[in-house]
């Protein structure tokens, strides 16, 4: 088996691991492997605007060639472990990377066996999710053809990518409905497991007033245990007893883990999901200092989101700098987004820390307000500000 040694080695390329490595060569660092399986790269935010309607998949795709930057020597393949006290990691093609520091990064997986009867649920006519690529245009068909009955939909807690934008397909299909005029005869449930819809007062207000303006019937802190596809009932665990709901259109925002060989490397904490045992505010790993990680794989103790990745990212490359100089190292604050729609035109942005604080990127306007230009903003020109300079690692 053939060893090749790089001075990082960063595992997954996408928004993490590219705007990572792009950063980590501006700073100077000359010998930089990644190490990602996948022919395109995609930018995931606008998954919720292709189940609306509102986007097309071709918008949120480019060949991964074009976003591997220049100087980094590119593994198509796929990482299948990690030998952390022998500093290498094992590639699914057979050979292994050794490495000073590595960067684990491979995001987070649907965590289909959290709630049985979902993955067969999603093979219906009558149930979707965003959360798949391959999915998110059938939310859009089966919310839109929807004209009576009744609209499910169900946001699951933990370390779910950017948890609120599951109210996304909800609100843009309730504008759709209430424009075509069958909003009366459509029952629109929402299911959060969290006790919040976001984790940000101001803008979970907004979002309850633009719910109860289209008559959604709110349930929190309450949760999916598992789907019976034949008579297309949810069984549900509220904070009082049990309860089944009966949906012709379902919109699931699912549990997520970690790929299983986080765990199976001994790098994953003992949380379920078995995600990657980060110092919270450093991202060094808690048991090997010359591992680091970010992004949805990491157990950050903060809602994962690519806007978290904004801040995580240079946190990252500055302490496997300063590690290596004996410095103090750089602190992440929990800093994350929420953009939810409250329409097909307009848009609250929540920006916050970990402890659920306002974090807004700007002082003013407050952007926790359903605005048109928040909306503009996400769904036309975010993307190209993710394209040319968050993925070349120029935002922070
Ligand atoms: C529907 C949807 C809507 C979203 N909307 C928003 C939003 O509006 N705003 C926002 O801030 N965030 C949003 N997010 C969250 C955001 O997309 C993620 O937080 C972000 O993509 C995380 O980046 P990542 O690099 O950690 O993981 P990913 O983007 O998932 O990338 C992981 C990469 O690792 C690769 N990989 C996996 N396994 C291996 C392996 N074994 N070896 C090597 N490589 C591997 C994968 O191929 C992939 O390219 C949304 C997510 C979804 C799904």
């Amino acid at each position: 088996m053939s060893t090749q040694h790089h001075d990082v080695v960063v595992v997954g390329g996408g928004n993490a691991g590219i705007s990572l490595a792009a950063r980590l060569l501006r700073d100077g660092c000359r010998d930089l492997a990644l190490v990602e399986p996948s022919p395109v790269h995609r930018y995931r935010p606008l998954l919720s605007y292709a189940g609306s309607g509102l986007a097309e998949l071709a918008d949120l795709e480019r060949p991964q060639a074009d976003v591997v930057p220049d100087g980094c020597r590119w593994y198509a393949d796929r990482v299948t472990g990690v030998d952390a006290d022998g500093s290498c990691v094992r590639l699914a093609g057979g050979g292994e990377l050794s490495y000073t520091d590595l960067v684990v990064c491979p995001g987070s997986e649907v965590d289909w066996a959290a709630v049985p009867g979902s993955r067969d649920a999603v093979a219906t006519p009558y149930a979707s999710t965003n959360y798949v690529t391959e999915l998110a245009a059938k939310t859009w068909s089966l919310m839109s053809a929807l004209t009576r009955g009744t609209a499910v939909f169900s946001v699951a807690d933990g370390q779910v990518p950017c948890a609120p934008v599951g109210l996304k397909p909800l609100f843009t299909a309730a504008d759709h409905w209430r424009r075509q005029g069958v909003l009366p005869a459509v029952t629109v449930e929402l299911v959060v497991q969290a006790d919040h819809l976001v984790d940000h007062a101001r803008a979970d207000r907004e979002l309850r007033a633009a719910a109860e303006r289209y008559g959604v019937h709110v349930r929190t802190g309450t949760t999916v245990e598992s789907v019976d596809i034949h008579t297309r009932e949810l069984h549900l665990r509220t904070p009082t007893g049990e309860e089944r709901l009966h949906y012709d259109a379902w919109h699931l925002t699912p549990p997520h883990r970690a790929p299983s060989w986080v765990a199976d490397s001994g790098l994953a904490g003992s949380a379920d999901g078995g995600f990657l045992a980060v110092d919270p505010r450093t991202l060094q790993h808690l048991a090997y200092p010359r591992v680091w990680g970010l992004g949805d794989v990491a157990d950050a103790d903060a809602m994962p989101s690519g806007g978290a990745l904004r801040k995580q990212a240079p946190v990252v490359a500055d302490n496997i700098a300063a590690a290596r100089l004996g410095r103090p190292l750089r602190h992440y604050d929990g800093y994350t987004v929420a953009p939810v729609t409250t329409s097909r035109r307009r848009l609250v942005l929540a920006e916050f820390d970990r402890a659920g604080q306002p974090e807004p990127s700007v002082p003013f306007p407050d952007l926790a307000r359903p605005r048109a230009s928040t909306f503009f903003f996400d769904r036309y020109l975010q993307p190209g500000l993710y394209w040319h300079q968050i993925l070349k690692g120029h935002v922070s």
